[in-house]
């Protein structure tokens, strides 16, 4: 199961070096962005603002504690240009959007231990016109039959 989860990993962070990000600006307008407590001092003071300004003006809590941004249609903090004003000091999901967030992660790993599972399907959620996600859809397919058919050879030369 460890094996497969790096696998799973690995196969995802394949896609952040050379990652096809068009600055669309889609992602920005999107809700659910999380902000971890150790990021919020940073971000507040990237911001120009108090922490209590910051907190109170930018952030809301969801019923099991999460921290998300208040704003997200589009998120407060995207100029006019579709470009991030606090792009240095922005939430480790924004970084990590799409391909390391691990609801894409989880189903990476679902594809990789269960043949039968279809990766294009269980990544129906992502939206077909997103530059980033287009990519993703377009290769994956791929990335999975590849790191399976490794797999497979691994076993055998073990045999
Ligand atoms: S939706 Fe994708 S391509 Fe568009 S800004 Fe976000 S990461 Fe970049
Ligand atoms: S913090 Fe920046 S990258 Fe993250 S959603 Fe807002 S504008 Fe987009």
């Amino acid at each position: 199961m460890e094996k497969d989860l790096d696998l799973a990993y690995e196969i995802c962070m394949s896609y952040k070096d050379g990652f096809p990000c068009e600055m669309c600006g889609k992602c920005c307008r999107q809700p659910n962005i999380v902000v971890r407590p150790e990021e919020v001092d940073r971000i507040a003071k990237a911001a120009g603002v108090s922490l209590h300004d910051f907190i109170t003006k930018y952030l809301t809590t969801t019923p099991d504690g999460r921290l998300l941004f208040y704003r997200t249609d589009p998120c407060a903090f995207l100029d006019d240009e579709n470009r991030c004003r606090i792009w240095s000091d922005r939430p480790e999901i924004c970084r990590d959007f799409p391909y390391a967030v691990s609801m894409f992660m989880s189903r990476v790993y679902i594809a990789l231990t269960d043949e039968r599972a279809d990766i294009i399907e269980m990544i129906g959620y992502m939206d077909e016109s997103w530059p980033c996600t287009t990519v993703i859809k377009s290769t994956i397919s791929e990335k999975i039959r590849e790191t399976r058919q490794a797999k497979t050879d691994d076993s055998n030369d073990i045999r």
